[in-house]
């Protein structure tokens, strides 16, 4: 009896050094492949492009500028308001929205834009895992208020998807599902006009531009309650563009997260 204790106290000992030197090796790769990365291929702010230590998602200026959205605000847009008494910006008290409501994490500033169009327009991929990281922790009490089955993002036009080679609406929704345990499908819904850029028009024909220009890839309802990811809220027009589409094909709420909104009145 004496010596079957023994043998099983040794053979645990034995399992307990072998998955230490296990787990000490695996440290030891992630380490060298952390360092050798940072060394080919070094992290940068998202902000400013200041190259960063492996464990820094962001420089501890940059950080200190970013302003987060925060009450009161718009409970249709997000857009932060000045008057507390406020329900709904001017926009959103007059204007129908087709998504339940939408939610923002920075407000627009001459910093958080900049880094956006250098994410979209030149091919600053890395910054979306601190785009998703922060969505994910500013944004994660209404998401789990919201109890989506998916995360869809907004998608773009597959002839300007070619040309820019990703999607940076994806890029966030991918890395917001890996923080939150949600599915994301690239795939259901998709644009079927490739539309004017945004920023070369005013509120009424940004509406028109996306009017059309989005559809359900097959006509099946599988989801209920969907999270759609953009960039920047701006006048919500291609948000309601895609939650019209959605609505039609059955989608009971549609919620959305945009990186950043401006200021509401
Ligand atoms: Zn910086
Ligand atoms: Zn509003």
């Amino acid at each position: 009896m004496e010596g079957r204790k023994i043998i099983l106290k040794k053979n645990t000992d034995e399992k307990f050094k072998t998955e230490n030197i296990g787990e000490r090796l695996r440290k030891i790769k992630v380490n060298l492949t952390e360092n050798i990365l940072d060394i080919i291929c070094p992290k940068t702010c998202p902000m400013c492009d200041k190259i960063l230590s492996s464990h820094e998602n962001i420089c501890t200026a940059c950080h200190s500028k970013l302003v987060y959205i925060h009450e009161p605000k718009c409970k249709k847009c997000g857009k932060e308001l000045r008057d507390e008494t406020k329900e709904y910006c001017a926009d959103c008290s007059v204007n129908k929205h087709f998504f339940k409501c939408n939610v923002a994490v920075f407000e627009y500033s001459h910093m958080v834009s900049r880094s956006l169009y250098k994410f979209k327009y030149h091919n600053r991929r890395t910054y979306a895992k601190f785009y998703g990281e922060a969505m994910a922790k500013h944004c994660a009490y209404d998401i789990e208020m919201w109890n989506p089955d998916v995360i869809i993002p907004v998608p773009i036009h597959y002839k300007k998807r070619i040309k820019r080679g990703y999607n940076q609406a994806a890029l966030i929704a991918r890395e917001l599902g890996k923080r939150t345990n949600i599915f994301v499908d690239e795939k259901y819904l998709y644009r079927v006009v490739n539309t004017k850029p945004m920023k070369e028009l005013n509120k009424t024909t940004r509406k028109k531009n996306v009017e059309k220009a989005f559809k359900i890839y097959k006509n099946v309802v599988k989801y209920n309650k969907i999270i759609l990811v953009d960039d920047i809220y701006t006048t919500g027009s291609t948000l309601d563009a895609c939650a019209k589409a959605l609505l039609a094909a059955g989608v009971k709420e549609i919620y959305c997260i945009c990186m950043s909104v401006g200021y509401g009145i």
